[in-house]
């Protein structure tokens, strides 16, 4: 599996970008955290409630 070399912003085959030398790593694949999904549901719902009152308000 080919790695990316964030220099020459191209992929590399190895360790070691064969241009610049410099060694490339696998990015880490961390799934997203509990706290990021969390806040993106609460950013949505607030969202959601003031376009509600929004429209609400404009249509009395
Ligand atoms: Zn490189």
């Amino acid at each position: 599996m080919a790695s990316w070399c964030e220099n020459c912003d191209r992929p590399v085959e190895g360790d070691t970008c064969d241009v610049c030398g410099q060694s490339v790593t696998e990015p880490a694949r961390e799934p997203m955290p509990w706290r990021w999904r969390f806040f993106i549901v609460v950013t949505i719902i607030y969202l959601i409630w003031r376009l509600y009152q929004l429209i609400s308000w404009l249509t009395h």
